[in-house]
């Protein structure tokens, strides 16, 4: 039992979810490795969102609210600490939800789908049931995506994903966005707009976010778009660990 006033009580009770979703079978033993990360890089930015993040966020839900056919892709890290929250962002948004993973098996895909089915989800998309698409022809395992979701989508959030995978994404054409705490990822480095925060702080920001600027007008949308710049705000946000850094010394 973790105490409230612990000063790593919110890190340690993340920490049990992913656990618990391990020992249930949600998780492969790589899902705990990528967590750790996570870890690590939550503490140097100081576990809290930074204005980078916010600005990335800002873009994203109007990114999001201009596309045609959004998806958001789901793995069990994300289905283990935030499944809600991404059932509620697809319906402001009216997006799909596919589940995308990278140690795919059919044991975890049905699990995560029962996940997502109890935090509300009406719609599941790439599980067994379907036959899955190669992107662009592209042969490998990491390619593959529901004909209906991700394959047919312009623009994928893609929290938490490998770099193998943001980049087959972005050949087949995607407009992508990831949530990862690792500024210097190879997805941060390709996504079109990197969230560099914890995905239990990003993803109600990116609802409240979606909620405040749905009744914006198209060009407003585009106007808040134009002024983001991915690189500069990875930038900023490494600029801002060194800072942090330095001050812990
Ligand atoms: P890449 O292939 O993009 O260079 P990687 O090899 O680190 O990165 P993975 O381990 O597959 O790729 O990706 C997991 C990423 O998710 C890591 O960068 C990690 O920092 C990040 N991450 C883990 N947990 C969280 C979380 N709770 N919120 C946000 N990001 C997280």
């Amino acid at each position: 039992m973790v105490e409230k006033g612990h000063p790593r009580y919110r890190s340690l009770k993340l920490r049990e979810k992913i656990l618990e979703a391990y020992h249930k079978g949600v998780l492969a033993d790589a899902g705990i490795i990528a967590h750790g990360r996570g870890e690590a890089f939550d503490y140097l930015i100081g576990e809290k969102t930074r204005r980078p993040a916010l600005r990335a966020i800002k873009a994203a839900a109007a990114l999001l609210l201009l596309a045609e056919d959004p998806v958001l892709s789901v793995n069990g890290n994300t289905a283990a600490l935030i499944s809600e929250g991404i059932v509620e962002l697809a319906r402001l948004l009216d997006a799909k939800i596919e589940i995308n993973l990278f140690h795919r098996t059919p044991q975890r895909v049905k699990l995560i789908e029962e996940i997502l089915k109890r935090a509300g989800a009406r719609e599941v998309l790439g599980t067994d049931r379907e036959k899955l698409k190669h992107l662009k022809g592209i042969k490998s395992p990491r390619a593959t995506a529901s004909p209906r979701g991700i394959y047919t989508a312009d623009v994928v959030l893609v929290p938490l994903e490998d770099g193998d995978r943001a980049e087959m994404l972005k050949r087949a054409g995607k407009t992508i966005i990831t949530v990862d705490l690792n500024p210097l990822s190879r997805t941060s480095r390709k996504a079109d707009i990197s969230i560099t925060d914890n995905i239990v702080r990003a993803i109600p920001l990116l609802i409240r976010y979606v909620k405040k600027l749905k009744g914006c007008k198209r060009d407003e949308l585009k106007k808040i778009l134009e002024g983001f710049d991915n690189k500069k705000n990875l930038e900023d946000m490494l600029r801002l660990i060194d800072l942090q850094r330095m001050r812990k010394l």
